[in-house]
């Protein structure tokens, strides 16, 4: 294959090409520095810039102001479920998860370890077709945060309503749908992503917080393991992901180029309805995972009517250069991820394969 395919992997995911380019013109040296930003000290003025401004425009796009602050960690989103209840769970308050879904069972799972994890709500009897609704959602006043999981990656399921919590803080993982759509993201104490799908490649994980929670945190904890550290020393207490901060910083500053938020949720609601209506309109070929209200808008997830069926789908997709639609093994069938960086000729491309599909099955 000499040419980019259309990729609809869930993470490590498609990155805007005209990111990858400029990456790519800057490897050899990186502005005027004589080195490759891969090369330079993590307390170079070079990087001091890069580090400083992929935060900005984070906070920028978020509309977040003084209040909030931006730190970086590494272990992925998977150590954040245990850093969590670490800094911010007790006995007498506990965190309180809302379970839709494997990684927010995960979430919960960690600060079960830790004797502080309760559940405010779950799905997973009707194995996750939908996210909790308000109405379910059982949150004891004493409890530290709820924790949600705001798009489900493996169901294909999200959030289109932000948790009323009534005074208790409220904790969201944002992995796969960051920054994907204008979202009141003040209505968060304290979200967090792995930036693989939306944001960059693996190896960083964003967190965006009220400082003053993050300044409260136990000292008795490992140095490491405590957001406190991270706030005082700006994410540089010791040596931080510098190329996945950098490839962030790039594509924050694409979204920004391309409209910011409001054009991002528009063109992902586009795509979405695209494979959407191809699941509708199938007359019952192509059955979709989620609820109609919990529809996720970055993973579209559905089935056809068996699985000799769906791997001649999935063959014959790559053959046509769309990649990656293999759904989860726990869900079974298709997943198509169109995150902000698919483009919609991409999704164009897999609409149109698949009234094709249909109609010489
Ligand atoms: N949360 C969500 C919603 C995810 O999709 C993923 C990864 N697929 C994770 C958490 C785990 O992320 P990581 O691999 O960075 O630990």
């Amino acid at each position: 294959m000499n040419e980019r395919i259309y990729n609809f992997n869930p993470g490590p995911a498609v990155l805007p090409e005209d990111v990858l380019k400029e990456v790519q013109s800057e490897l050899l040296n990186f502005n005027g520095t004589g080195m490759s930003i891969l090369e330079i000290s993590h307390r170079a003025p070079a990087y001091d810039e890069v580090h400083a401004q992929a935060k900005a425009d984070i906070l920028e796009l978020m509309g977040l102001g003084a209040d909030y602050d931006v730190v970086f960690t590494t272990g992925g989103a998977s150590q954040t479920f245990a850093l969590i209840p670490l800094n911010f769970a007790t006995e007498s308050h506990p965190g309180s998860y809302a379970l839709s879904g494997s990684f927010a069972q995960k979430a919960y799972e960690e600060a079960v370890k830790l004797g502080v994890g309760t559940v405010a709500a779950s799905t997973k009897e009707e194995n996750y077709v939908r996210v909790p609704r308000q109405d379910e959602l059982n949150i004891a006043p004493s409890a530290a945060y709820l924790h949600i999981c705001l798009n489900n990656t493996i169901y294909g399921t999200e959030y289109h309503y932000t948790p009323e919590t009534g005074g208790v803080k409220l904790f969201a993982d944002m992995s796969s749908d960051i920054l994907s759509r204008p979202w009141d993201f003040s209505s968060y104490d304290f979200i967090y992503a792995g930036v693989q799908k939306n944001l960059g490649p693996a190896g960083v994980v964003l967190n965006v917080a009220k400082k003053e929670l993050l300044e409260n945190t136990p000292a008795e904890l490992p140095t490491m393991f405590r957001y406190a550290t991270f706030l005082k020393n700006d994410s540089l207490y010791n040596t931080p992901p510098v190329f996945a901060i950098y490839m962030v910083g790039k594509t924050v500053r694409w979204i920004k180029k391309h409209g910011g938020l409001a054009a991002m949720g528009e063109a992902n609601a586009k795509k979405a309805a695209l494979l959407y209506d191809a699941i509708d309109s199938s007359g019952g070929f192509y059955r979709g995972h989620a609820e109609k209200d919990s529809r996720s808008r970055m993973n579209v997830t559905f089935r056809l009517a068996s699985e000799s069926l769906e791997a001649d789908f999935v063959a014959q997709a790559k053959e046509l250069g769309l990649s990656g639609i293999k759904g989860h093994r726990s869900v079974g069938g298709m997943r198509a991820s169109i995150y902000n960086a698919m483009p919609l000729a991409g999704v164009e491309k897999l609409a149109a394969f698949m009234a094709d599909f249909r109609k010489k099955h």
